[in-house]
């Protein structure tokens, strides 16, 4: 769901009308978002979009190939971090052992919002870009406040010791756990009248035809 936000219409393709914005941490150039009427200048917009997204999407970089991993995270809000996790070995753990900058995003998609004009075709959004640095968690401790975080996020149904049990010390071994300090990070809102005329979900009309076939690969 959409935090509620002022309401406008916008484009879809070339976001070139009017809309949405959170920043008291964001500095500079490189989080300067160039649609204004969608930046969103509230910090607490983006802490509750980190409460809410299901996943990020983590690009780290090495030998100036970019790489994206799509993962569970977790914000820290006392420590002001994210922690996410893999398996100790694989290419994000070694493209951030080898260069510690990273970038994530994380996002929520709205309603699709026709138009009478393919150009004014809109959809609606939340996001967030973070720029940071990450490092392999080496403190046994600070894995286990991060993965232990991580299951109380996605699991808050579940209880430790009743439900399942905490991680051994050879699982954690086998488990990295990366800390991202925040360094800037910008927010970008994009929603609509709640009447907005034929606003639908993505899939609520079918799939596309040509996209059919692709169904048979989908996990739903
Ligand atoms: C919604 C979601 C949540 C996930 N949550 C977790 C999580 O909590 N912990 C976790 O460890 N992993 C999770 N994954 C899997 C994650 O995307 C990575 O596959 C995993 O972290 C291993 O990353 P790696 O770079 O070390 O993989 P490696 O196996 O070392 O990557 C090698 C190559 O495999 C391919 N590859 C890697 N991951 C994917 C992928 N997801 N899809 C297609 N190709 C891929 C790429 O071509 C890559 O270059 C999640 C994936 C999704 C989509």
């Amino acid at each position: 769901m959409l935090t509620d936000w002022p309401f406008g219409a916008g484009h879809f393709w070339l976001e070139n009308s009017a809309m949405e914005t959170t920043l008291q941490r964001a500095q500079s150039e490189r989080t300067n978002v160039r649609r204004k009427d969608r930046q969103v200048e509230d910090d607490a917009f983006i802490r509750d979009l980190l409460r809410r997204a299901p996943m990020g999407v983590l690009a780290t970089v090495r030998d100036g190939e970019p790489y994206v991993n799509s993962n569970t995270f977790v914000y820290d809000e006392e420590r002001d971090v994210i922690y996410m996790h893999s398996a100790r070995t694989g290419r994000t753990p070694s493209n951030v052992a080898g260069y510690e900058r990273v970038c994530l995003t994380v996002t929520e998609m709205g309603r699709l919002l026709p138009a009478d004009a393919a150009f004014n075709m809109s959809v609606e959004y939340a996001s967030a870009v973070i720029f940071g640095r990450a490092r392999l968690v080496d403190s046994d401790e600070e894995r286990r406040h991060a993965l232990d975080l991580l299951v109380r996020r996605y699991f808050p149904h579940l209880l430790p010791g009743d439900d399942y049990r905490l991680p051994s010390d050879d699982e954690l071994k086998l488990t990295a756990v990366y800390r991202i300090e925040i360094e800037e990070w910008s927010g970008k809102q994009k929603k609509a009248a709640d009447d907005h005329a034929g606003a639908f979900r993505y899939g609520d009309h079918g799939l596309a035809p040509w996209l059919v076939d692709g169904q048979k690969h989908s996990i739903r």
